[in-house]
């Protein structure tokens, strides 16, 4: 059976008209939670007669019967999820996104950290470093097993988000990187807890990242927490969801006491919000 995307509509409005997960699940071969929409995160379940999941034609890691999905700040619009069960038979579906609306945000910075970033060629040979440290560090992580996990909390308790997911920032009148997380205002000192279990994939002192953390939470998902006061961890250590990991702070390029929560699927830029939403029902798929 192939659905195709106007099935696929059809279903999420029978959902929407009967919202009960367990039920529909019972009789299905797999159920997608999360928002469709570009930097989202979703997560998928499957039965016990799925052999494999490919998003575009890319196996999927799926552990516990379950997988992350993952999509891009600027991912096209359309995917095609396929899923093969142990008889051999393939059903494929397609997943529309919403297009995200990206904010656009000037930022002054101080003359001499600004125009030290740019410049300055010790800095700039610090700043390729900690770059390439960073890339070798995701490699890695890639390799470690970690237990699926899809529970998730707030780093800080605070609400108040200062700088957008996906934002185009336009540094001292010069367009920089979007940027890939969200800023959360919070006092200096706040602790700082980790958004789910892992292990500790990098943290250390950066130029623009100043104090931080990366956790690896296993199948190709981290979380970066920048800007610490200083870090509670280091690297290897694994930590369980709500561990304190450090305190906010203004550390490297900061404007002041706050918490960048970036996370990352697979080199795909996630808006940490996404996680939040993981309790709504996007996608059933029954033979
Ligand atoms: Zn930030």
């Amino acid at each position: 059976m192939i659905l195709s995307s106007s099935a696929v509509r059809i279903l999420i409005f029978c959902l929407l008209l009967f919202p009960c997960q367990n039920a529909l699940f019972a009789g299905g071969l797999l159920q997608v939670r999360g928002i469709p929409r570009q930097g989202s995160l979703m997560v998928g379940e499957v039965s016990e007669e799925v052999e494999s999941v490919f998003l575009d034609y890319k196996p999927i890691a799926i552990s516990q019967n379950k997988f992350y999905l993952g999509f891009d700040r600027d991912e096209p619009l359309e995917h095609r999820l396929t899923i093969v069960l142990q008889n051999g038979k393939i059903l494929t579906s397609i997943i529309e996104l919403t297009c995200a609306d990206y904010e656009i945000e000037q930022i002054t910075l101080q003359e001499e950290r600004f125009s030290t970033s740019v410049q300055d060629p010790e800095t700039s040979r610090r700043i390729e470093m900690e770059r390439q440290t960073m890339q070798e560090s995701k490699k890695n992580a890639l390799l470690l097993e970690e237990r699926f996990t899809d529970f998730f909390i707030r780093p800080v308790p605070q609400q108040t988000i200062t700088g957008s997911f996906g934002a185009q920032r336009i540094v001292n009148g010069v367009p920089s990187a979007p940027h890939n997380g969200i800023d959360i205002a919070a006092p200096r000192g706040t602790p700082v807890k980790t958004m789910a279990d892992g292990i500790v994939m990098l943290c250390g002192e950066y130029f623009y990242q100043g104090n931080f953390v990366i956790i690896y939470h296993g199948h190709g998902l981290t979380s970066s927490y920048y800007h610490l006061d200083r870090c509670n961890v280091e690297v290897g250590m694994r930590v369980e969801v709500g561990e304190m990991i450090g305190e906010v702070g203004s550390s490297g390029r900061s404007t002041g006491a706050h918490l960048h929560w970036g996370i990352e699927w697979c080199g795909r830029r996630i808006n940490p919000e996404s996680l939040l939403e993981l309790s709504q029902l996007f996608l059933v798929v029954r033979e």
